[in-house]
């Protein structure tokens, strides 16, 4: 393999201008403001960044759009004699002001042994109809649409700790459309603390009843979506996304004021050493995170989608950088493409290995169907050891601190010095993703990743498929990117390396979307669980349940779009090497 992840030139430069002041005073300054998305105090947030930005002379814009967005505001929990205190996730239903009444059972579903656990939720078993369901773990998507749909009346979620995380429950990705409205969640949904949990359950005999009454403020609200733009000198119009949300809940310090304050220094640090970026970069910081699952950066995938497809490089999720005990990058997630550079990049700065998995469908990873590569999301963390140690139970942000999501996330979960090293990581990993002249994006990683799924859905669908065509496109296609990146060695300048980047992207627009993605490239996929080769994945979820024939005709529409994503990659990788013998 010849592409390169290694250095370009200004890098020294740029990592001695990296300064903490102007990200640690934004921190500060966020530590008073309860950032829910379109309120004032975020938009007081955003023209703390806004105002800095125009200080410094970086171009910016601030878009206003109008998103589905929803607020929690009172949630109880009544049993018997008994109130537990409460809170209810984003996107749930409202109950009539005096609650609702309905018999309580428990079933027993387990707590996430990690932070890869948390997104998708595990199923429980048994009768629900008519019945609030009490479980434990967060209210997720997953969990509450099966409850939902199996005929439950509402979902009571036991915490994994003393304090209440705060969350969103639809599995619908960004402001809904025709093919996603009817999934908006239409139960109420409660959480209570573990110690609560643990009293409720001990009290739920044959014929308990409780009342649960939540109330939310859900409808079409502005919220601020702020774009500021460091534009390339060589190829302008080929861009790096670095993003990462405003909103938060309650003051949110680690979830996310470190990562706004991190994107500010790299606004500046990049506008300073613009004269030096051979492509763009775009650095949004996102309303409607929290409370409207993920809507600002679903609407940028809308508003630019084309845009986006044509000559977006890569993008860089900055979510909890820069908090307590965080000095390990054991959960990072990559694209299988973006290891090598994500690896290289977190050892250059920061002397520490990465240890990558691809991205769960979850944080503001809203490109997959558009194709575009991405790394980080979540970047360090605190070592495991230590959070067994400490006894934390596993989280989904905020470093692996458990007041992510509560009213403790305040200025303690923020770390000057792990703030810094995030800063710097984020900084250097932007500048060499739009500069190196060939794209850091090896996609034999990706077909080796793609080979390894199909190879264990085909042992779980035995003869309902023939794949073997599909193993020799896949082999084909192979030969094709080797040609291709074995030509990566005679390019040294960005101009040269257009074709073959041109190429790169067209095979990751190919590879991407069937990889991780089912919905066709304009529209987005559910918030839940998508395993890859989703639509494998979907067949071999329901071997059991439909008649073969169904499950056949599935398969061959599955291995006819991955053999139709091999092609077009094989094709594309073979223009560039014509056009550069
Ligand atoms: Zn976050």
């Amino acid at each position: 393999m010849a592409i390169s992840a290694g250095r370009v030139s200004g890098e020294q430069e740029l990592l001695e201008d990296v300064r903490l002041d102007d990200a640690w005073s934004l921190v500060q300054g966020f530590s008073s403001l309860v950032r829910e998305s379109g309120s004032d105090a975020e938009r007081q947030a955003a023209e703390r960044i806004t105002s800095r930005l125009a200080s410094w002379g970086v171009p910016h814009t601030v878009h206003e759009p109008e998103l589905l967005i929803s607020l929690p505001r009172h949630a109880s929990l009544a049993v018997a004699d008994r109130n537990y205190a409460a809170k209810t996730p984003s996107m749930a239903a409202s109950t009539p002001p005096d609650g609702m009444t309905a018999p309580i059972v428990y079933m027993p579903a387990g707590f996430a042994r990690s932070v890869h656990d948390i997104f998708s939720g595990a199923a429980v078993d048994g009768d629900v109809t008519g019945k609030f369901v009490v479980t434990e773990g967060l209210p997720m998507p997953a969990r509450v649409s099966d409850l939902e749909a199996r005929g439950a009346a509402g979902v009571v979620s036991i915490s994994p700790g003393e304090r209440i995380h705060e969350g969103i429950c639809t599995p619908i990705w960004g402001s809904p459309d025709l093919t996603s409205a009817g999934r908006q969640p239409r139960i109420p949904v409660v959480s209570i603390s573990r110690s609560d949990g643990k009293d409720l359950v001990a009290r739920i005999g044959a014929d308990a009843v409780a009342t649960m009454t939540t109330r939310l403020d859900t409808g079409w609200r502005t919220i601020p979506v702020t774009v500021a733009e460091i534009r390339g000198s060589v190829e302008p119009e080929r861009f790096v996304l670095l993003h990462g949300h405003l909103d938060s809940w309650h003051v949110g310090i680690g979830d996310n004021a470190t990562g706004d304050a991190t994107l500010l220094e790299v606004a500046r640090l990049l506008h300073e050493h613009r004269r030096r970026l051979a492509r763009s970069v775009r650095i949004c910081w996102w309303s409607g995170h929290s409370h409207g699952r993920y809507a600002g950066s679903t609407w940028f995938a809308d508003a630019h989608a084309n845009d986006v497809a044509r000559n977006c490089i890569c993008h860089i999720n900055c979510d909890s950088p820069g908090c307590r005990d965080a000095t390990v990058y054991s959960d990072v997630y990559a694209m299988a493409e973006a290891e090598a550079f994500t690896r290289q990049v977190t050892f250059d700065v920061t002397g520490l290995t990465a240890d990558c998995r691809h991205p769960a469908r979850a944080g503001d990873i809203s490109f997959n169907n558009l194709g575009v590569s991405t790394f980080f999301m979540l970047s360090s963390t605190m070592p495991e050891e230590l959070r067994l140690q400490k006894g934390y139970h596993a989280v989904g942000g905020c470093g692996g601190n458990i007041e992510w999501h509560t009213e403790a996330d305040t200025m303690e979960i923020a770390d000057r010095d792990n703030l810094l090293r995030d800063i710097r990581l984020y900084a250097l990993a932007t500048f060499r993703a739009a500069n190196l002249p060939v794209h850091p994006l090896d996609f034999v990683g990706t077909l080796t990743q793609i080979e390894g799924a199909l190879r264990r859905y085909a042992g779980e669908v035995g003869t309902l498929a023939d794949l073997s065509g599909t193993f020799g496109l896949i082999a084909d296609t192979r030969r094709d990117l080797d040609r291709l990146y074995d030509s990566v060695r005679s390019v040294d300048s960005v101009s040269a390396a257009r074709p073959l980047n041109d190429a790169i992207l067209a095979v990751g627009r190919s590879l991407v979307p069937v990889l991780y993605a089912r919905s066709g490239k304009y529209r987005q996929d559910p918030a839940l669980d998508i395993p890859l080769l989703p639509d494998f994945a979907a067949a071999v979820a329901a071997r059991d349940s439909v008649p073969a024939g169904i499950l056949r005709t599935e398969l061959m529409r599955a291995r006819n779009r991955l053999d139709g994503a091999l092609l077009d990659a094989g094709e594309a990788a073979r223009s560039a090497g014509h056009s550069t013998v």
